[in-house]
Order: C-alpha cells, then structure tokens, then sequence
C-alpha cells in the first residue's frame, strides 16, 4: 500500500513510517494538492478534510481522531497492517526505505561511543540520516504495544 497524508496528519505519517508503510506527506499536500499526489503516485489519501468527498477524489480513507494514536489504529485496522513485520525499515524524515550497510562503513559517521555499543544501524542514503535501535526505538516499540499492536 501506498498512502499520501494530508498536511494536518503529519504525526500519523511519521508513525506510518515507522511502522515500515510508504507515505507521501508535506505541508503542499491539501486540496487538489493531495488528490493530484494521489492520482499521480498511485496512493490511497489519508484526510481530516470532510470536504474532500466534493472533489472527486481517487480512494481516500477519512481519519475520524485527531488523536495521532486513534488515528494510526484506524489506519492499520482499516487496511489489515502489520505494525511489527516492517517496522524501522523506512527513513522517518523522507519516506526512503533504507538500504542495507555494513557497520564498518558507518564507523567515520556516528559518535566512537555509539559506534563502539550498537550492532546494528540504518542508513538512508538519500538524506543520509543513520538510524540505531537504541532508546527512542525501544519507546516506539513501546507505544505500539501499549496501542495493542
Ligand atoms: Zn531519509
């Protein structure tokens, strides 16, 4: 699945991506915006915008909370996801799957003392970001079980 987020769901997008789901979001997607991103990329719309239903949309899936965690526990009922099989496979800034890296060549790129403890990393080649599982994974992991994932 592929989903374009409308610019007030920023938050749901970034756990959509944590959770390894590809998900098109920016402050330029509302409107015809968002509907265009949608029709040209082939992604299922993710609104708070009632008023969409007037444009003539592709799919779209109206998010009822503006809770973040009601919001990611619609999305992933609505359309059966598994949280836990592809999470921390994506790049949380920009939407890029990560690609696989060898530790040894992150060794110039993180902190001696992180490079010296973690075993495994993530590297997004397009923005560069390294990701470690470390503590704010171990939350996120967290927050999912607590949403019964
Ligand atoms: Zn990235």
């Amino acid at each position: 699945m592929k989903f374009v987020a409308d610019k007030m769901l920023g938050r749901l997008a970034r756990w959509l991506r944590i959770i390894g789901q590809d998900v098109a979001y920016g402050p330029h997607l509302s409107g015809h915006g968002l509907i265009r991103a949608a029709r040209r990329e082939g992604r299922v719309i993710l609104t708070r915008d009632r008023s969409i239903r007037k444009m003539n949309p592709p799919e779209y899936l109206a998010i009822e909370s503006d809770r973040f965690r009601e919001q990611l526990q619609q999305v992933v009922r609505h359309y059966h996801l598994d949280p836990l099989r592809d999470i921390f496979t994506r790049c949380v800034e920009c939407n890029s799957p990560f690609d696989p890296i060898a530790k040894e060549a992150l060794r110039e790129k993180v902190a001696p003392y992180v490079f010296s403890t973690q075993e495994r990393f993530s590297f997004c080649r397009r923005c560069q970001r390294i990701y470690w599982p470390a503590t704010h994974q171990q939350k996120m992991l967290e927050e999912l079980k607590a949403l019964g994932f």
